[in-house]
C-alpha cells in the first residue's frame, strides 16, 4: 500500500477498501481507541459500513467537532432572547433551530411564538435577507469551525464595504486545537492517558489550519493524529497509520488527505478571519469554559457584532437534565450509554443537541443502529 498516491476517485472503491481492511488486520497489534474529532467522520463511519466491519479491538470514540452540539445552552438562551426583540430576524442554518436551549424551548419554538427566525443556508443568504428587509436588522447566528469562520468574516466585510447597516452577527464560533488542548490535560495528558491510542483529526477545518496547529499533541501529549478524508479508504488509511504510528513508538501529526489538504493550510482564509475575528475564551457545551477557543469580533467591527450592538449577555441557564453530551463530546461516553438515549431521547423528541444535528454522535447512533 502506498499512503500517500491513491487518487480521489479510488478512496470509494470497495476492492481497495477490503485491501487496507485486510492490512489494519494484521497490522493491529492489540486494542485500538481512536477519537474521530469530526461529526462528518462520525457519519461517515456508520453509513459506509466500516463500523461493522472493523476488527473487534478497534474501538472508535466520538470528538468535540459538531458545532452545533458544542453550542452551549447559554449561547441558544442569548439568541433566543435576541429572537424576541422588536425589529430583529435572526437567520440562521437549519440544525440549530431545533437545538434545546432553557427549559426545552429552541428556536423553532420561539418562531412558533411568533420570533422572526428564518433559515439560510449561507451567511451570504442572511446578507441578501438584510438588503430586503431594510426596516429589520437581520443577525446571523455564527456557529462552526474554523472551516465556516472565514465565510461570516467575508460576509461582514461585504456588508461593510457596502454601507449596510442592518445586519449583524451573533458569533458563537469555535477552534478545534484549543479543545483537543483541553480534552487532553484534562485527563492527564501522557502523565494518566485518556484512554486514546490516537486521533482522527478533521479535514474540513484542516483545509484552513493545515497541520502544524495539531503539533502539540504529538509533541506534548505523545498522541498520533492524522488529518484524514472522509471516503471509507481514507479513513482505514488514516487508522493504519495511526496504528503504525503507535506501534513504532513515534506519535507524529500526518497528513492522509493531501489531496485536499495542504500542510499549510488556507492562508488566505486565516488572514481574512483574523481581520475580522480575534481568539477569545469560549463556552462549550457540555466542557465548559476552554481558553482562547473562540472567536470574536474584534473592534474594528464592533458596529456588526450583535453582542455589542444589542448589550446581549449570555444568560445563566440550568443544564439539561440527564443529558451527557459532554461526556458524549468528550469520548468517555458512546451515546447508547446516556440513559436517555433511545427513550425519552430520539431525533424526533431530542433532549440535549447531540441528537438534533445530522452530525452529532447521538442522531448517528440513533439512526444507523448500534450493534457492531
Ligand atoms: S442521547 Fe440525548 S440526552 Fe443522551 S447524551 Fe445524547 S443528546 Fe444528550
Amino acid at each position: 500500500m502506498s499512503d500517500t498516491t491513491l487518487n480521489a476517485a479510488a478512496f470509494a472503491d470497495p476492492a481497495l477498501c477490503r485491501g487496507l481492511l485486510e492490512t489494519l488486520e494484521a497490522e493491529l497489534d492489540g486494542p485500538f481507541r481512536f477519537m474521530e474529532v469530526c461529526g462528518t467522520h462520525t457519519v461517515s463511519i456508520f453509513r459506509s459500513g466500516l463500523r461493522s466491519l472493523l476488527p473487534e479491538g478497534v474501538i472508535h470514540l466520538s470528538g468535540p467537532g459538531c458545532p452545533v452540539c458544542v453550542t452551549h445552552d447559554r449561547e441558544i438562551a442569548a439568541a433566543m432572547a435576541l429572537a424576541g426583540r422588536d425589529g430583529v430576524t435572526i437567520a440562521t442554518f437549519g440544525d440549530l433551530m431545533r437545538v434545546p436551549g432553557p427549559g426545552g424551548a429552541s428556536l423553532k419554538s420561539a418562531k412558533a411564538e411568533g420570533a422572526q427566525v428564518e433559515i439560510v443556508y449561507s451567511p451570504l443568504d442572511a446578507l441578501a435577507l438584510a438588503r430586503r428587509e431594510k426596516d429589520r436588522t437581520v443577525v446571523f447566528l455564527g456557529v462552526g469551525f474554523e472551516t465556516t469562520a472565514p465565510t461570516v468574516a467575508a460576509t461582514m466585510r461585504m456588508a461593510r464595504a457596502e454601507g449596510l447597516t442592518n445586519f449583524a452577527v451573533l458569533a458563537f464560533h469555535k477552534l478545534v486545537p484549543p479543545a483537543l488542548d483541553a480534552l487532553l490535560a484534562e485527563s492527564g495528558g501522557a502523565a494518566q492517558g485518556t484512554g486514546i491510542d490516537g486521533f482522527l483529526l478533521p479535514g474540513h477545518v484542516s483545509t484552513i489550519i493545515g497541520v502544524e496547529p495539531y503539533r502539540f499533541m504529538a509533541d506534548r501529549y505523545h498522541k498520533p493524529g492524522v488529518v484524514g478524508g472522509f471516503d471509507p479508504a481514507d479513513i482505514l488509511q488514516s487508522l493504519i497509520l495511526l496504528i503504525r504510528m503507535r506501534k513504532s513508538k513515534t506519535p507524529d501529526i500526518i497528513n492522509q488527505y493531501s489531496r485536499a489538504v495542504s500542510d499549510q493550510g488556507n492562508p488566505r482564509a486565516r488572514e481574512m478571519l483574523f481581520e475580522v475575528f480575534e481568539a477569545s475564551d469560549a463556552l462549550w457545551r457540555g466542557i465548559g469554559l476552554i481558553r482562547q477557543s473562540g472567536l470574536a469580533i474584534r473592534d474594528a467591527y464592533a458596529d456588526y457584532d450583535a453582542r455589542r450592538r444589542f448589550s446581549l449577555e449570555l444568560p445563566d441557564v440550568p443544564e439539561i437534565r440527564g443529558c451527557k453530551c459532554g461526556e458524549v463530546l468528550k469520548g468517555r461516553l458512546a451515546p447508547d450509554g446516556c440513559p436517555l438515549f433511545g427513550k425519552t431521547c430520539t431525533p424526533a423528541s431530542p433532549v440535549g443537541p447531540c441528537m438534533v444535528s445530522t452530525e452529532g454522535s447521538c442522531a448517528a447512533y440513533f439512526k444507523y443502529g448500534v450493534e457492531k
